[in-house]
């Protein structure tokens, strides 16, 4: 009944739990106890020859041997939400390493299965709306951004990385980046040119040692337009796909320069995120939406009617548990 209870403060902030699966070659003794439901323990190194253990709660927990198709149903409802006119904020939350973009996007080598949220979201958005015709007329359309030392670019233009963009939350289509590119999408083999696109444009940006995506968050947007056309009414709805920066702490004695700048950019927008999101889970009257690009970005989108789902990810190694358990804290305090 308290659970309940609980429940019902949370509003519509869920938090799921994934965890990746040891990847091929990798020689190590596991740090997850077990998955139980809503529980996860986590096994920390012996101290005196004693095991440590912490359990976690979440709304519901992936094992290693979660299939993209199991998560994604799971995140369907929420997804078809945005047609009826709601918003809808799904992230990718964890260390570098950990399955975020495995998630969102899916792996390098992608057929129909292995396909991420973002594609079969799209897809299913696609499919929805088609049943739907007669009764309503939806127009798709989405944007790509990456927010990078709290600045915003465009990652559907190829010369986006050199320019910033602004934030406004007035727009009065409901565009908070007006100046970003929106493209219409009709069908999803337009979605994965988008993507790759995307993906490609932000390439530019990293170099070897170097690599771009986990220092920024990267955004899709989905814009949905529905006519109900018995009444004439509009209906909208906007879902933000984010994959965010690497969660880990970098050690402040060892990173200089641009990479302290990184770290200290994506520490701040994190904890910002963190804060938004626990102030709305305990009803608080302000929300500090305003302490970072991130928040102000996707501020119509949390919050109010609008529905959340975070994704954390950790990795089963024994070596990232210091990582695991702040990453487990992290997310309990915004569920
Ligand atoms: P992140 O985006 O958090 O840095 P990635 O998504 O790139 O992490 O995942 C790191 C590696 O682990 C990649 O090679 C990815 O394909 C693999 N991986 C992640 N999650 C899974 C999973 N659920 N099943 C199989 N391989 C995975
Ligand atoms: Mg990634």
């Amino acid at each position: 009944k308290l659970y309940n209870q609980v429940q019902d403060l949370k509003g519509s902030i869920r938090v799921y739990c994934r965890v990746r699966p040891f990847l091929p070659g990798q020689l190590s003794s596991s740090t997850i106890g077990c998955i139980d439901d809503g529980t996860i323990t986590i096994l920390t190194p012996s101290k005196n020859g004693k095991e440590g253990r912490r359990s976690f709660n979440f709304n519901k927990i992936f094992s290693p041997s979660a299939t993209q198709e199991e998560v994604f149903s799971d995140t369907q409802p929420l997804i078809r939400s945005v047609l009826d006119g709601y918003n809808v904020c799904i992230f990718a939350y964890g260390q570098t390493g950990s399955g975020k973009t495995y998630t969102m996007s899916g792996p390098r080598n992608l057929n129909e299965q292995t396909q991420g949220v973002n594609y079969k979201a799209l897809s299913d958005l696609f499919k929805l709306s088609e049943q739907r015709r007669g009764a309503f007329y939806y127009e798709i359309s989405v944007q790509m951004i990456e927010i990078y030392n709290e600045q915003v670019r465009d990652l559907l233009v190829s010369d986006g990385l050199n320019k910033r963009l602004e934030i406004r939350n007035s727009s009065q289509k409901g565009l908070n980046v007006p100046d970003a590119n929106l493209v219409p999408v009709m069908s999803t083999s337009d979605v994965i040119e988008l993507m790759n696109i995307g993906q490609k444009n932000r390439a530019v940006g990293a170099t070897a040692l170097n690599d771009r995506s986990s220092r920024s968050h990267s955004c899709l947007t989905v814009h949905v337009q529905g006519r109900d056309m018995t009444s004439g009414t509009i209906l909208r709805g906007c879902m933000h796909l984010v994959d965010l920066a690497g969660s880990e702490r970098v050690d402040k004695s060892e990173a200089t320069g641009e990479r302290l700048k990184e770290a200290q950019h994506i520490n701040k927008s994190l904890s910002a995120l963190g804060d938004v999101i626990s102030a709305l889970a305990q009803k608080n009257s302000h929300v500090p939406y305003r302490n970072s690009k991130l928040t102000q970005l996707l501020q119509d989108s949390l919050g109010g009617q609008a529905k959340t789902l975070m994704f954390v990810h950790i990795s089963p190694e024994m070596d990232a548990v210091g990582e695991t358990i702040s990453t487990l804290k992290f997310a309990e305090r915004v569920s």
